[in-house]
């Protein structure tokens, strides 16, 4: 589904992405971790042009990335996004938050975005919620939330970036159930996580990084419990 080759990218002197080249397949469910710093939301948001690059080929479904309007038509089709704050609209109401790319976006009559969204809220187990605002429900539903507004563009990969790690302890489960979930659907899913049951539990392949670099990527049996770098398992060894 996604095919990186060569990918490098500077901040000024500072080379935070080093020859990073690595295949996602489809309906493949790929972790990416390592410590702070070490480039993981760079790289995923070079997949989607949040950021730019300055060498390298990325590739979606076949399709070369370029800038061109064309291009980000095609990635803002092809992939959804969840960041760690939700990045909710504070002024709109739950189900509002996502209708409005479908009403905006896909040209959807505003009775066939409700439905959609209705039944993606469902899904996700906060229909009840609907009415309410984003600053009046908790983070695991406004999370929640933030990933039936993106499914209900209909992806056919989605991104996360730490998509827990800014809630509280008891809501990290019902987030990470909804992605298990979705993982079991057969979406393509490249996720920046530290939670390794997760990995354990759904990924196809775990991605270790380091200094802008892929160190180790494998399996979860391999890279989890039997790390061939020093530093993979230093760094399993603090976070587990
Ligand atoms: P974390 O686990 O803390 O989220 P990360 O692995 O996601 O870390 P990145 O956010 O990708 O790391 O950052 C990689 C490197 O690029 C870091 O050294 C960071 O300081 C640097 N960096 C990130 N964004 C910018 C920016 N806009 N300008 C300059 N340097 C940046
Ligand atoms: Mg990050």
């Amino acid at each position: 589904a996604i095919e990186i080759s060569g990918l490098n990218k500077w901040y000024g002197a500072h080379h935070v992405l080093r020859d990073i080249s690595l295949n996602v397949a489809e309906t493949e469910i790929m972790v990416v971790c390592g410590p702070s710093g070490s480039g993981k939301s760079t790289l995923i948001r070079c997949l989607n042009h949040l950021e730019e690059y300055q060498e390298g080929h990325i590739s979606v479904f076949g399709n070369a990335l370029q800038r061109d309007s064309q291009s980000e038509r095609f990635i803002h089709q092809t992939m959804g996004m969840v960041f760690q704050n939700f990045n909710l609209f504070p002024h709109l109401s739950v189900l509002q938050n996502c209708t409005l790319g479908l009403t905006w976006l896909r040209k959807k009559s505003e009775r066939e975005a409700r439905d959609i969204a209705m039944s993606l809220l469902d899904r996700v187990g906060i229909a009840d919620l609907a009415h309410r605002f984003p600053g009046q429900i908790s983070g695991g539903q406004q999370q929640r939330v933030a990933i039936s507004r993106s499914l209900a563009m209909d992806p056919k990969i989605m991104l996360f970036d730490e998509p827990t790690s800014a809630l509280d302890p008891e809501m990290v489960k019902e987030v990470l159930d909804v992605m298990v979930n979705l993982a079991k659907t057969g979406m393509t899913m490249v996720c920046v996580t530290h939670e390794m049951q997760f990995a354990r539990q759904v990924a196809d392949r775990v991605v270790f990084m380091q200094d802008g670099e892929i160190v180790e990527v494998g399996p979860p049996e391999q890279v989890l419990l039997n790390p061939q770098w020093d530093r993979t398992r230093e760094f399993l060894d603090h976070i587990l």
